[in-house]
């Protein structure tokens, strides 16, 4: 590795956006080739009217979000922030336009003293593939050792793995992130059920930030809820989720939503699905509508839940709560329905009030 001058190894990474789905993979990179990695605060009242008031109403939460924590991480006086456009992950399926031309958006709402550390992922662009995303995400601070990030690169994708095998054995968010940056892997015994599933669809940088999402996972948990997302899933269960909407994929966060959706819906064990989209965001209008449609269908409960930064925590409440609790009467009463009543004929005992009137004034019963 050549690096013009080690101290300057140091790298903002914004907690919005991709982050939620590939910091692991960011982590064991940039730590491979010796950066300190700083992140931003987690998201907070004020990173949402920060970042919030930079762009006009109409932007979706999560962008707002995370212009709030590229603000938070000047404040802490990071001078190379990474904003990686992610074009397209794979051939002809693209991400939105939003997140696409991040770098450019920062560039020009964001005032400050600092460095946009911007990476183009486009696999849909002639010779474009991770290396070169790679390389050129780490050129600024003069690393040109092909060598090197590909062996970084190989070190990213084990901490990445390693996150991913505890996700689909159904370990939490957090615990298994904290144990993958550890370089640590553990599978916990998955013997704990719940009276109600459900299938969570949305995007990591909905659902995993909890200010965004009001902590959905926490409130759920109190409600006997156990939930299931996109990351207990393979990309094969994803895709063939998307074919069993009648789909092809378009959009690259398309396994988060149709994919997970489709596969959730044909499983027994989900009860019902919730879907978590942000206010003003157009790929998942379409993709929530075609949802809908086949949970209609499929006769799948479905909860459609939008959030931007006015939404209020006692309405979403209100809805999670009202919508747990239709789950639970109409599992309830699945299960009366199939208790099996007696086949055979029932006959009165009737015996019993013949004695009775056999019983003369004074209640004594003549019949021996
Ligand atoms: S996919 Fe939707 S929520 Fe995500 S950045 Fe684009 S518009 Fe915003």
């Amino acid at each position: 590795m050549s690096a013009e001058n080690t101290q300057e190894l140091v790298i903002g990474i914004p907690r919005g956006m991709s982050f939620y789905n590939h910091y692991p993979f960011w982590y064991g990179f940039f730590s491979s080739l010796g950066f300190k990695i700083i992140l931003s605060d987690p998201t907070t009242k004020q990173t949402m009217s920060e970042g919030s008031a930079l762009v006009v109403t109409e932007t979706c939460l999560p962008i707002k979000i995370y212009l709030g924590h590229i603000l938070n991480l000047i404040k802490k006086g990071v001078k190379n922030i990474f904003v990686p456009s992610l074009q397209s992950v794979a051939p002809k399926i693209y991400n939105c336009s939003k997140i696409r031309g991040l770098p450019d958006l920062v560039r020009n709402v964001v005032k400050g003293d600092f460095r946009i550390i911007e990476a183009t992922l486009d696999k849909s662009a002639k010779n474009q593939g991770l290396y070169s995303f790679l390389q050129e995400a780490v050129r600024p601070f003069g690393i040109t050792d092909f060598e090197a990030i590909k062996k970084a690169s190989k070190q990213g994708w084990k901490v990445y793995n390693n996150f991913l095998v505890m996700m689909r054995a159904g370990m939490s968010y957090k615990k298994a992130i904290n144990y993958a940056l550890q370089g640590k892997v553990f599978i916990e015994s998955q013997s704990n059920t719940a009276p109600i599933n459900v299938a969570l669809v949305s995007h990591g940088y909905n659902i995993y930030d909890d200010r965004a999402c009001m902590k959905i996972f926490d409130k759920l948990e109190k409600m006997e809820v156990k939930v299931f997302t996109s990351l207990q899933l393979t990309d094969e269960q994803m895709e063939e989720g998307i074919a069993s909407l009648g789909q092809h994929r378009y959009w690259a966060n398309e396994y988060e939503m149709t994919g997970t959706a489709g596969h959730y819906l044909k499983d027994n064990k989900i009860d019902g699905i919730i879907t978590l989209n942000a206010f003003g965001c157009g790929p998942d209008s379409l993709m929530i509508e075609r949802i809908t449609r086949k949970a209609k269908e499929a006769g799948k409960p479905l909860l459609s839940l939008t959030i931007d930064e006015h939404t209020g925590e006692a309405g979403f409440v209100t809805r999670l709560e009202a919508f747990i609790d239709m789950l639970f009467r109409k599992k309830r009463s699945k299960i009366i329905n199939k208790i099996a009543m007696p086949e055979y004929d029932y006959v009165p005992q009737t015996n019993i009030c013949e004695n009775l009137l056999a019983a003369d004034d004074s209640g004594v019963n003549k019949v021996k």
